[in-house]
């Protein structure tokens, strides 16, 4: 790439006297004001009793263990796929052709947990975007459930908590988007193998990488089923928990390089998309604080967001505040007193209807906007202490410009931000040797991607 061409110099003067003349940097504008109109009604349609009515219908089905019969209409995994089918079917049949139901079927081969090739079924439903369908948003839910021996495949095993609470958030928006318009394309799936081994996720995620797809965020919900652990502590009814990982999982070594020599393990993109979900969800509207975790899952625990990180896309993992490990991996009995089991009495369908309000509220947001910067290059060819930066055009028609924003290297939240117009390159008199930056897309209605930080360039 030229170092400085006349055109990106001029742009740069150009856009540096801009600056100067409109001021000094504002704070950075932390929430963004109440949602607008769309937003809000579709958040007020997601509705608790339709995540009520798809976990009871999941949990009557017995199991759904991967290994399970694929071919009763009543009892398995196979009747759970079917029924998940059809009700998606019914959704996309309200969305005037722009949602589509697909199941996305592959043969698992023999692995620790899985004793014979077994196929492993996806129901995908797709929502095209109107503006940018290239543009790919995805949330998932496990549609499989276990109990104490990962390998039973015949015993009851409700998994209402685990993870039937993340299929209804999944369906509940499939419902409620249908007959909306993202103008970029939104994918809400319920996936299966993931207590085998995240087989589903995985076999979805390498979908996305074998087309080539530009995947910016992908959310896991598993385990959103209650604020409260009935363990005695607090209901925390309000909180939601995301796990967002720092170091990438998918670093090349060339990029662990860099890290170690200038810092940067709390600005992977993840962790950008985890203070943008902050931002545009935790609110009234959703009725609930995001509480985002550093990290990319619980102890021992992992799941279906990990298989989008393996491949390079941002992702991270919804889960309830506290949970109840004797009600989740275990056959449903009595001990001591203590009932152990996923049963669907530990469930709370407003805390779900919540949940789903934040996946909405990302999802919305995300779509609305620009998508995140690309190419997004700071200038190190040269010791000054002024810094430029430099991106990518981004393809949205109604795009406005852009922002750089910036904190100390010690703050966990951007804390500064300056709209810099319309521009590909832009240089502040600040040192990049003394904070992090980011640079963020604005729309001409004031909506914001993600932020994506730089990388050194020449
Ligand atoms: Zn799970």
């Amino acid at each position: 790439m030229p170092k400085s061409t006349r055109r990106t110099f001029l742009t740069v003067s150009a856009a540096t006297i801009a600056a100067g003349v409109s001021g000094e940097a504002q704070a950075a504008e932390r929430r963004n004001p109440s949602p607008a109109p769309e937003l809000r009604a579709i958040l007020r349609d997601i509705d608790p009793q339709r995540i009520e009515a798809t976990i009871r219908r999941l949990v009557a089905f017995g199991t759904r263990h991967t290994l399970s019969v694929q071919d009763d209409p009543n009892r398995g995994i196979g009747a759970a796929r079917d029924w998940l089918f059809a009700e998606l079917q019914r959704y996309a049949a309200t969305s005037s052709g722009r949602m589509t139901v697909e199941l996305q079927s592959f043969i698992q081969p023999v692995s620790s947990r899985i004793p014979v090739p077994t196929r492993i079924t996806n129901v995908v439903a797709r929502l095209r975007g109107s503006v940018t369908p290239e543009r790919v948003y995805v949330v998932t839910g496990h549609y499989d459930s276990r109990v104490t021996d990962v390998m039973n495949a015949t015993s009851d095993a409700p998994g209402a908590d685990d993870d039937a609470s993340g299929v209804a958030v999944v369906l509940e928006l499939a419902r409620v988007l249908a007959t909306r318009t993202p103008e970029a394309t939104i994918v809400l799936a319920a996936v299966a193998g993931e207590e085998q081994g995240l087989y589903g996720s995985d076999h979805l995620a390498q979908s996305f990488k074998d087309a080539g797809a530009d995947v910016q965020a992908m959310f896991s919900n598993d385990i959103v089923g209650t604020g409260n652990a009935h363990d005695g502590t607090a209901n925390d009814p309000r909180t939601v928990r995301l796990f967002v990982e720092g170091v990438p999982t998918a670093e090349t070594a060339a990029e662990a390089t860099i890290r170690k020599s200038v810092g940067g393990e709390n600005d992977g993109p993840s962790r950008q998309l985890g203070r943008f979900v902050d931002d545009v969800a935790s609110n009234e509207q959703t009725g609930m604080r995001v509480r985002t975790i550093w990290r990319r899952d619980r102890y021992l625990r992992g799941s279906d967001h990990i298989s989008f990180l393996l491949r390079g896309y941002p992702a991270a993992r919804f889960t309830e505040p506290r949970e109840n490990f004797a009600h989740e991996h275990q056959d449903v009995r009595v001990e001591n007193g203590v009932q152990f089991g996923d049963l669907i009495e530990f469930c709370d369908f407003a805390y779900i209807a919540r949940v789903a309000r934040v996946n909405a509220a990302a999802l919305w947001s995300l779509s609305q906007a620009p998508g995140t910067p690309k190419g997004v290059v700071i200038d190190t060819t040269q010791l000054t202490n002024e810094t430029t930066l430099r991106w990518n055009p981004n393809p949205e028609p109604d795009l406005a410009g852009y922002e750089i924003v910036w904190r100390e290297t010690t703050a966990p939240d951007w804390t500064h931000s300056r709209k810099v117009g319309n521009v590909t390159t832009f240089t502040i008199d600040l040192s990049k040797d003394n904070v992090f930056f980011g640079v963020r897309a604005l729309d001409r209605n004031g909506n914001r991607s993600p932020a994506a930080a730089p990388q050194p360039s020449s």
